[in-house]
């Protein structure tokens, strides 16, 4: 297989932990991977040598800056759901909440070793119960 060269967006994207692989679109090399911004086991989530993505499951598209901003975002909603269900369950107040949501997200990020597997397959509502158990961070 011919290697070409990387792209700076599949780069990107894999440091926020999304597994690659190479396919070729339209004659042209591309990176095929599970998309970061719904929950999928098959993929459908591309990058394409214009730097741009593309997910053909939920419509996510743009450019790098478009990815690391909805990642960010991503990552932004799921520790304001967490501490909104911790404050709700544990009847913390918001303080202690957002702090206890910091804490799962590192356990939830040790647990499943990379940003986008984290915001994937964990819940907010999950992380007191699964993460955080195995983060010793209850
Ligand atoms: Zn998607």
């Amino acid at each position: 297989m011919t290697r070409h060269p990387p792209s700076a967006l599949a780069a990107i994207a894999r440091a926020y932990g999304v597994t690659l692989e190479e396919v070729t679109v339209a004659n042209e090399p591309a990176w095929k991977g599970c998309c970061p911004f719904h929950a999928e086991k098959t993929p459908s989530f591309y990058v394409y040598v214009t730097d741009t993505f593309l997910c053909l499951g939920c419509g996510a598209s743009g450019d790098g800056v478009e990815f690391v901003r909805r990642i960010e975002e991503a990552k932004t909603a799921w520790l304001a759901a967490c501490a909104a269900h911790f404050a709700e369950h544990y009847s913390m107040n918001r303080a202690r909440a957002a702090q206890a949501a910091a804490s799962a997200w590192g356990a939830c990020l040790q647990h499943h070793g990379d940003q986008a597997s984290a915001l994937t397959s964990c819940l907010p509502a999950d992380a007191a119960d699964e993460c955080m158990k195995f983060g010793g961070a209850a």
